[in-house]
């Protein structure tokens, strides 16, 4: 049993005031595998006034040594990449080899900050005015329970390259990671109270964050429901806000394509990081006069996907993270055939050797339309949906219906004609023929996806405020 019962304000290990603890379970096994203490309220405001002391002096370090602490904390993070891979598996349920990176992505962030601070402009005349990038003050960073260590390394590296100290709120399902993460971050040696992590939920915690006159700034990476909520109150502060949120992300196959060569990249945008990634391409639009031709090969090639234990390498799906999310992925599936939907293959229920496990057997649905729910909302899970369309055109409309527009795919021959649609698709992502990431490129959503962007310049600037001075020299 996991216990863990300290959280951390100023630099120190310290035990919450706060005596509520909440169960961690492997979702592999449904156990429970050990407890979290989470703070409260005075936890929290203790944590926003350590970071409230600790602005002034951070606030004004040089590039050179905020360089020099982010450079200590990748060095401490990847020095505990084994440990938190031990971490994701055990409470998240990652496949250990395809979700590798959720465990090299912590420090892999943290680096690309390092790359984007090197060059970032803090300083520059604009006519009569030199522009200053000051930093905003202390943020609330808050995260959600997939890739919580990386949501709080990038969060947490991008603040403190802007000159900000910081109040981590992780997701209270992912205590081991954040352990992890806590355990690394002290051995990096920052200065006291410029970072402080508390473990607590949502409506307590997170509540002081989006209420507090301290917090300056929110980064908020979860669902659209409490960002909303999150963007409401702040409001009353004027907080800044930085919301990463849900997606229904479109992957637009063209009629050119070649379906077998694009399977993969199709199954991977679409079943990443178990079903549970806000940029999943989970509405597949296909060319009706090639329907038929598609769903056989997709149908082929989901029967090769294992969903399973995540400690084998051959495993694809893992399990989803809780038992309300396998709910939830169940009562989509339900819905989708309730709709008219054809499901192509998977369903209801738990794949056939594993009844213990929130598994979900991978599932695509076909010939439906984007009015219906399983189109409209985010699922959250391997559940995809195969949506006909006629012509470019076409494409373009259904893929833009949508509340959403995180990330979009487009896979076609034409590299003209699909750069053409990306320019169309209202999404703050459009890849096409390829899943990379590049990191230094800004990364967020149009429409209910989100607010502002993350990562290099724009991820940084997002934790500044310009102020314009100018000087009449003549006076
Ligand atoms: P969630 O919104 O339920 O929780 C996210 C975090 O917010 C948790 O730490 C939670 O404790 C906290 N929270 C809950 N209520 C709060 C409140 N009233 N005030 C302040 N904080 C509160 O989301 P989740 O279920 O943990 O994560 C899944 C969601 O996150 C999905 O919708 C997914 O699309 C989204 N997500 C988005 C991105 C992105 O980059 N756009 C990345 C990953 C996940």
């Amino acid at each position: 049993m996991n216990c863990i019962e300290q959280i951390y304000i100023n630099g120190k290990f310290v035990t919450p005031l706060g005596n509520e603890w909440a169960n961690l379970y492997n979702p592999s096994t449904e156990q429970v595998i050990g407890q979290v203490r989470l703070g409260n309220k005075q936890d929290a405001q203790n944590a926003i006034a350590a970071a409230h002391a600790a602005f002034p002096a951070w606030s004004q370090t040089t590039r050179e040594e905020r360089l020099a602490a982010l450079k200590r904390m990748h060095q401490a993070i990847i020095a505990r990449e084994d440990e938190l891979m031990e971490a994701i598996l055990l409470e998240y349920g990652a496949p250990a080899v395809k979700g590798r990176w959720m465990a090299t992505y912590p420090a892999d962030a943290i680096a690309q900050v390092i790359d984007a601070l090197k060059s970032f402009v803090f300083e520059e005349q604009i006519g009569s005015a030199k522009v200053i990038q000051t930093p905003v003050g202390v943020a609330g960073l808050i995260t959600p329970w997939n890739s919580n260590a990386g949501f709080i390394c990038n969060k947490l590296a991008t603040a403190l390259a802007a000159g900000c100290t910081a109040l981590i709120k992780p997701s209270e399902m992912s205590a081991l990671q954040t352990q992890v993460v806590i355990e690394a971050l002290h051995e990096a040696n920052l200065p006291s109270g410029v970072f402080n992590i508390v473990n607590g939920r949502g409506d307590i915690v997170g509540e002081e964050i989006a209420n507090n006159t301290q917090i300056a700034k929110i980064s908020f990476t979860g669902s659209t429901t409490v960002g909303q909520h999150l963007l409401t109150v702040g409001a009353t502060t004027m907080k800044r806000i930085t919301l990463e949120l849900g997606g229904k992300s479109p992957t637009i196959v063209l009629d050119d394509a070649d379906f077998k060569m694009i399977m993969p990249l199709i199954l991977n945008a679409g079943f990443a990081n178990s079903g549970q990634a806000c940029i999943a391409g989970t509405r597949i639009l296909v060319p009706q006069s090639r329907l038929q031709e598609f769903e056989q090969l997709a149908k082929h090639a989901v029967m090769q996907i294992k969903s399973g234990n995540p400690y084998l390498a051959d495993t694809d799906i893992g399990p989803m993270v809780s038992e309300k999310q396998w709910q939830r992925v169940q009562n989509y599936i339900r819905l989708g055939q309730e709709e008219g939907a054809t499901l192509l293959i998977g369903g209801l229920g738990k794949p056939n050797d594993l009844q213990t496990g929130w598994f979900v057997k991978p599932t695509l649905f076909t010939r439906a339309n984007n009015q219906m729910r399983i189109a409209r909302e985010e699922i959250f899970g391997p559940v995809l949906t195969i949506i006909p369309y006629d012509g470019d055109e076409d494409a373009i409309t259904i893929a833009n219906d949508t509340d959403y527009g995180l990330s979009a795919l487009i896979l076609g021959t034409d590299t003209v004609r699909c750069e053409r649609i990306a320019r169309k698709i209202n999404a703050g992502r459009v890849l096409i023929n390829s899943l990379v990431n590049e990191p230094l490129a800004p990364f967020g959503g149009f429409k209910h996806s989100g607010l502002g962007r993350e990562n290099g310049r724009w991820g940084i600037n997002a934790y500044l405020e310009p102020k314009a001075i100018i000087l009449q020299e003549n006076y």
